[in-house]
């Protein structure tokens, strides 16, 4: 039921995303909204996020590590690099979605709906960690 609390911590939300980079974990978005809505619950957070999900205002993503990253769902089409060390997550702004993978989708009679494509490994700052060890 959209009453006006949960309009007004949607538009919270949403404020967060728009200020912050993209890619927020719910916990990211829960101590960042706090400081709109002090009082606000982490279920809560949850639970609009799924809501602005469901809605198409935001893009969800659930990665290995198990935890969701929320962006805006306006954003140009791309990809993700997720680093296995830190959980950080960098976008590739190129899609590997060729024309021939099309051709062939097409030939199968399918109809192309979303595909994803994420390359994991480790980014910069945890493999210097690790040769500094
Ligand atoms: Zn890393
Ligand atoms: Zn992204
Ligand atoms: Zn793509």
């Amino acid at each position: 039921m959209p009453d006006l609390r949960s309009t007004k911590q949607r538009r919270a939300i949403m404020a967060v995303f728009n200020q912050n980079k993209y890619h927020l974990a719910a916990e990211d978005v829960y101590s960042l909204v706090r400081e709109a809505i002090p009082r606000i619950s982490l279920g809560t957070v949850y639970r609009n996020l799924e809501t602005l999900s469901q809605q198409g205002d935001l893009f969800k993503t659930v990665f290995p590590d198990g935890k969701a990253r929320y962006e805006l769902s306006g954003l140009d089409h791309h990809h993700h690099m997720v680093c296995l060390g830190c959980s950080n997550v960098v976008d590739i702004s190129e899609c590997p979605f060729s024309q021939e993978v099309r051709e062939q989708i097409n030939k199968e009679g399918f109809e192309a709906i979303h595909h994803r494509f994420e390359v994991f490994g480790f980014c910069q700052n945890c493999r210097q960690k690790d040769s500094d060890r």
